[in-house]
């Protein structure tokens, strides 16, 4: 989810701002953990894989706007686990997803009770590496109820969980969120905690949770700010993620702020744990995820077809020469 906290960092007269330079990490590989593949278009995918993404998570989250009715979620979530996985896969990333119910659409109790009905029958797919993202939005009683209740559903099937923290009163949410993980007799190893600063961070760690850092353009939590934190925490228990969505948000923030680290001379075995081995080694915990999938995925035949239908549009031939500016 997106914020509009735009913090406008101040020029210093005479300082050249740092050009940004992909190429620093070229030959690296990422991992997104956390990433709204639904609401991209198919030039993200091919970004996201030009600059070294090989795999990623989706977790289910709302839509923008309240869903009416339980189809919607039902649909969603099988799209996380079909069509979404299928589309990933015809540009050589490797698609996995959290499922679970957002924490605002749990606001709206008599369809969260339905939602609660539907997530065993995902949970157990293949490919789903966790139930998430849940946890607080408002923090209201409702929120708590289905938080518990999905954690209990974790627990029960053995996998990690992805907790999403709130944008208003951070610290107590957080803490909150994991002294209920906790309750419910929850491994911190199996929790990632999402969205934290430099407020929340050292808890996380110091409790035994994975602290995870989305990276939003023009908000509190830009990379530069992640760089000093993996300077200050080093690379354990720490991963970084783009949550990109329908809002403002940039699908290429992992490996970006991975070239960001190398440049500020951060040492390329912290970058990559940071930006790739932990979030495996995470969600590798819920028995789905292996490397070898990446390597699976890479042969990349975008004729293939999903049910039928595949991401080539009437007659259209896969694309080859992606630098080309003739599109014909
Ligand atoms: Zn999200």
């Amino acid at each position: 989810m997106c914020c509009s906290n735009f913090e406008n960092r101040e020029q210093i007269p005479g300082e050249k701002p740092e050009s940004f330079d992909i190429t620093a990490v070229k030959g690296m590989r990422f991992f997104d953990p956390h990433v709204h593949m639904t609401s991209r278009t198919t030039d993200d995918y091919q970004a996201m894989a030009d600059a070294g993404v090989v795999g990623l998570i989706e977790p289910a989250f709302w839509l923008g706007q309240p869903r009416t009715g339980i189809d919607s979620f039902r649909d969603y979530y099988s799209s996380l686990v079909g069509w979404e996985r299928f589309r990933s896969s015809q540009f050589g990333i490797k698609h996995y997803c959290t499922i679970g119910l957002n924490s605002r659409e749990a606001n709206n109790e008599s369809l969260a009770e339905q939602v609660m009905e539907i997530l065993p029958l995902f949970a157990y797919k293949e490919g789903v590496v966790g139930i998430g993202e849940i946890g607080f939005d408002d923090q209201t009683a409702a929120e708590e109820k289905y938080y518990r209740l999905q954690l209990e559903l974790a627990r029960e099937a053995g996998l990690p969980v992805q907790v999403h923290t709130p944008h208003r009163d951070k610290k107590n949410g957080t803490r909150r969120s994991m002294d209920i993980a906790i309750e419910h007799g929850i491994d911190p190893y199996k929790v990632i905690i999402d969205h934290n600063n430099e407020e929340t961070v050292k808890e996380v760690l110091d409790r035994g949770f994975w602290a995870a850092f989305t990276i939003y353009p023009f908000t509190k939590m830009g990379n530069e700010r992640m760089v000093e934190i993996a300077r200050q925490y080093g690379p354990e228990r720490i991963m970084v993620n783009s949550a990109a969505d329908w809002g403002i948000s940039d699908p290429l923030a992992v490996p970006k702020t991975a070239a960001l680290m190398k440049i500020r001379g951060i040492s390329d075995k912290d970058i990559q744990l940071i930006t790739y081995g932990n979030a495996v080694t995470a969600f590798a915990q819920s028995g789905q995820l292996d490397e070898t999938d990446f390597a699976a995925v890479r042969n990349v035949d975008q004729s293939v077809k999903f049910e039928g239908n595949s991401i080539l549009r009437g007659g259209q031939q896969p694309r080859i020469d992606k630098s080309s500016i003739i599109i014909s």
